[in-house]
């Protein structure tokens, strides 16, 4: 089995530097997820909006049933989505969460997006998705991003989280949020390929002492799923000639060198997949090393193109 690193974050707790996303896993997530348990995955990166935590929950269960694993030994990621950033909201939320786990803490909670939605009552309708009706009207919220962070300092106080931190945010916004947390940001998550490298924001992170992982490690593969124009118009990374030159010269696929890219650039990784094969591949991706001249090819790859913008799914939400 690969051995995974980990990542010492600000509050002492330890991450590891490779784990598996459960965006777009639907069908069959219990097992997916006990799978990659087998396979030696051992962070699940889960959100509220991705409609899968009771599934993910038993894939978990089965795993530390069967003696794979010790909750201990799992890194339990999730996020708290926009309709529920009013302060009162926060705690209940995170506890339903939890429930739906079947865990009594999450080792990461995250904001989701800085952007705050109206509130929906998990009765009504869950996830709630990005609309108030579920069809096609926006109704922004009235939480400040202060107050949700407040929140989410009374979560990791209570034991609901180890650790918190932040997802989408723009430096501008980590500079406001420094001013006003008692408790910085463990990690930030942000969409983060060669496309897209953000060498700034990577600079006050690092000032900071705050981990980063990245999210969308293929680039437009991931967007091209979710029929979006903008991805289908940009040329795949899987397929690019620096990132198969690369892929070549180490005897690696290309999925492998863009993992390694980012992990080698002190990133953390959560990619998904649905097949064994790819599965062992992606937790692969620290037992080599990329040349410094082949990490700076790479990075010259950078468009400053991000995709994972609510107008790039004609959400009309404009930040
Ligand atoms: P991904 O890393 O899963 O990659 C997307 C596509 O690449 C998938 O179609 C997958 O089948 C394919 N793929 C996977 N392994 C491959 C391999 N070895 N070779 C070739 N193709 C391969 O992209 P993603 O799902 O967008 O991002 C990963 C995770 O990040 C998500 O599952 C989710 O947990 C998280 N995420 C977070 C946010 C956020 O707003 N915080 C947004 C998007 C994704």
């Amino acid at each position: 089995m690969v051995n995974t690193p980990y990542v010492t974050l600000n509050d002492g707790n330890k991450m590891p530097q490779v784990g598996f996303g459960l965006w777009k896993v639907d069908n069959g997530c219990a097992d997916t997820v006990y799978n990659a348990i087998k396979t030696g995955y051992r962070l699940f990166d889960g959100a509220c909006d991705y409609g899968n935590e009771v599934e993910a929950g038993q894939g978990v269960a089965r795993a530390i049933k069967e003696g794979l694993v010790k909750r201990e030994d799992l890194f339990i990621v999730s996020k708290l989505w926009n309709s529920f950033h009013d302060r009162e909201q926060v705690e209940p939320i995170v506890k339903k969460q939890l429930a739906d786990w079947g865990v009594d803490y999450f080792d990461l909670y995250l904001i989701h997006f800085p952007i705050s939605l109206k509130y929906v009552a998990p009765e009504e309708r869950y996830p709630p998705g990005w609309y108030v009706d579920g069809k096609d009207k926006v109704e922004h919220g009235k939480a400040s991003l202060e107050s949700t962070w407040k929140a989410m300092e009374d979560v990791k106080k209570n034991g609901l989280a180890k650790s918190i931190g932040v997802s989408n945010y723009p430096g501008a916004l980590l500079l406001d949020l420094f001013t006003y947390a008692t408790t910085k940001p463990a990690v930030l998550q942000i969409e983060h390929h060669p496309y897209f490298v953000q060498p700034n924001l990577l600079k006050l992170t690092e000032q900071h002492n705050i981990a980063v992982t990245g999210y969308s490690s293929f680039g437009p593969s991931s967007f091209i799923e979710c029929d979006m124009k903008l991805a289908a118009d940009t040329p795949l990374l899987l397929e690019h000639p620096v990132i198969k030159k690369a892929a070549e010269a180490h005897g690696k696929t290309p999925a492998q060198v863009l993992l390694r890219w980012a992990t080698q650039r002190g990133i953390s990784v959560i990619p998904k997949s649905n097949s064994q094969h790819r599965l062992q591949q992606n937790l692969d991706v620290t037992s080599f090393d990329l040349k410094s001249e082949e990490i700076e090819e790479i990075s010259g790859l950078d468009k400053n193109l991000k995709f994972n913008v609510p107008t790039n799914y004609g959400i009309p939400i404009y930040v």
